[in-house]
């Protein structure tokens, strides 16, 4: 690599970081033909017609977007899935039901097909592209390709995602003239790719170590999984029918079929072996997430926290008073005197800002029944807390219900709303019921189904709209299982009060610097909850509190959500 860590390491303003990058020719290793290639089976991306389930495909949609406003040459790997999944309310109940997508419609150029070979047949996958200046989203797809995360994920069919994605995916880089700098590979679903490169190398005459380290040096894997034991894995069965045989090189072969162990291999182990760069996504998750190598050997994961494409999900009219108040620089990091600069926002600026955001927030929710059917517009005097995330046990949804006298005491007092938005992963009874109970106690209480919205088919849309135009977010995560967590860096953003439990990316700063919520047991969180929840609204209805709270948020946290911060440090850690 021909950027060297010390150059980085000597610049200070960011501009010169960027120029530098073009002087000492990082261009020598990345160029247009030669880009970062960033592989992922997930990409969150409606604008572009890919619709994710969660964290993981935003972080790629982030990551692109990034690399777009800062013309650094990236090329985003990714399927494009023909059906996509929604979650309706229907009859009283929340129902999954999948709608057909066609790439014709988001304006993806068609290049060619590539084939693999599955199950004794080759299978045909077309290769569509779609570019934005110096970055590209190329996909790889077919009729009957499924849907994003559909059946078991140590299953046959998410085997056949896999492969595609990663041999399809290496063909498709071949066939639009590009060669890979580097390879990233968002989570272990895409450890194809670098066995693809593998492949390629030896079958073309390389020494077969000299091939192993040359790809270990150049790909990066990206870890978002706490526990090694809860990654797939497949059969020999399986790699027989689906990945021995998209392999050109013996040796290539020899070495992945001594990678079983009673018979099953698990991608997170030979990820490892493949991949000499390796990172968690927050410096909490970087630190306790428990992998061992195959000798094992505990894995050292690089501490690379998520950000968020600032200009995507904080509004352009908090963007211009950070900017101009020298808080942000053009590439929305943070400057070097921010925390001071930070000082200068006053309360009226917080408030006439959200005022902006809740008119922008209404905007949206005019098209977005809830639950009931019901569409609600808000008061600028009302508050507004809100819940917006994948509903999943370790999130605790259920977690601002637990009292539900508790609750309405404070809805009522405050004059307050609150809002609840997610997903639930198709197939979880467990968090449908519990979603299904709390639902049913709004509904029976005519108070809280006055107060308390429920709405469906949590997406961008919803998530954008609620971090604009909310006053107070609730981000509860059993502390230890929240890798990093993006959606409460779009409410620092934004300027909501941010009620949190120590986990993930928050963890990043200190507790002081956000609304923390602990507790020895989960009651005793609960209780600091509700207190959290008081402390929130009463802030809103001080100016000296509130001036403090969001100001304290933005000097701790601006560095942890620019998304501009986590490519320069991608970048660092690379060359
Ligand atoms: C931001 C976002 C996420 C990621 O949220 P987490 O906090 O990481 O769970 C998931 N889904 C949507 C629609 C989002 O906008």
């Amino acid at each position: 690599m021909v950027l060297k860590r010390r150059v980085l390491e000597n610049i200070e303003d960011t501009e010169d970081f960027y120029s530098a990058i073009k002087r000492e020719n990082l261009t020598k290793s990345l160029s247009e033909e030669r880009p970062y290639t960033y592989w992922t089976i997930e990409l969150y991306d409606q604008k572009n017609g890919i619709r994710g389930g969660g964290g993981l495909g935003i972080l790629a949609a982030d990551t692109r977007r990034v690399a777009e406003a800062m013309n650094v040459p990236l090329t985003l790997i990714t399927p494009f899935y023909p059906k996509e999944q929604h979650q309706i309310f229907e009859n009283g109940a929340l129902k999954d039901s999948s709608r057909p997508v066609d790439y014709k419609d988001f304006d993806f150029e068609f290049i060619d097909t590539v084939n693999i070979k599955c199950n004794n047949q080759l299978t045909e996958l077309s290769v569509i592209e779609k570019e934005f200046n110096s970055t590209r989203i190329l996909c790889i797809t077919e009729p009957n390709f499924g849907e994003l995360y559909s059946g078991d994920s140590c299953g046959d069919h998410r085997l056949y995602q896999e492969v595609a994605l990663g041999f399809g995916g290496y063909q498709a880089l071949k066939l639009v003239g590009l060669k890979p700098a580097i390879i990233q590979l968002n989570e272990v679903a895409t450890f194809f790719a670098a066995l693809a490169r593998l492949d390629e190398l030896a079958a073309n005459g390389m020494d077969f170590y000299e091939a192993v380290v040359y790809t270990r040096k150049h790909t990066l894997y990206t870890n978002h999984t706490l526990v090694q034991a809860a990654e797939a894995s497949f059969s020999f069965d399986q790699f027989e029918r689906y990945v021995f045989p998209n392999l050109k090189s013996r040796a290539v072969k020899k070495w992945l079929k001594d990678k079983f162990e009673n018979g099953r291999i698990r991608l997170s182990s030979v990820t490892i072996e493949i991949a000499e760069l390796k990172s968690g996504v927050s410096k909490l998750h970087a630190r306790v997430a428990d992998y061992r190598d195959l000798a094992g050997e505990k894995v050292k994961f690089k501490a690379v926290t998520n950000g968020i494409d600032l200009p995507y999900w904080v509004s352009a009219d908090v963007l211009k008073t950070l900017q101009s108040k020298n808080i942000l620089d053009k590439f929305y990091l943070p400057t070097e005197n921010y925390a001071e600069n930070v000082e200068t926002l006053s309360s009226e600026e917080i408030r006439a800002l959200k005022s902006k955001g809740r008119a922008f927030m209404n905007d949206v929710l005019k098209t977005r029944p809830d639950s009931n059917g019901a569409l609600h517009e808000f008061k600028d005097s009302d508050l507004v807390f809100d819940f917006k995330r994948r509903f999943v046990d370790y999130k605790r949804p259920w977690l601002p219900f637990s009292d539900p006298e508790k609750l309405k005491l404070i809805l009522e007092k405050y004059n307050a709303f609150y809002i609840l938005t997610g997903r639930v992963h198709s197939g979880d009874e467990r968090m449908m019921s519990r979603l299904n109970e709390v639902l049913n106690l709004i509904n029976s209480d005519a108070f809280l189904k006055s107060r308390v919205f429920y709405y469906p088919d949590y997406d961008e849309e919803l998530a954008r709209a609620l971090s604009v135009g909310s006053n107070v977010s609730i981000n509860v995560p059993v502390v230890g299982l929240e890798a990093c967590g993006t959606s409460w860096e779009k409410d620092i953003g934004n300027l909501c009060l941010l009620i949190s439990t120590h986990d993930g990316g928050v963890a990043d700063g200190p507790r002081d610097a956000y609304l923390n919520v602990s507790g020895a047991s989960e009651a005793e969180e609960i209780k600091n909850l509700y207190l959290k929840m008081e402390e929130a609204a009463s802030a809103w209805a001080n100016d000296f509190d509130l001036e403090f709270l969001i100001k304290k948020q933005l000097s701790n946290f601006l560095p942890v959500i620019s998304g501009s911060r986590m490519l320069r440090d991608y970048l660092d850690f690379l060359f």
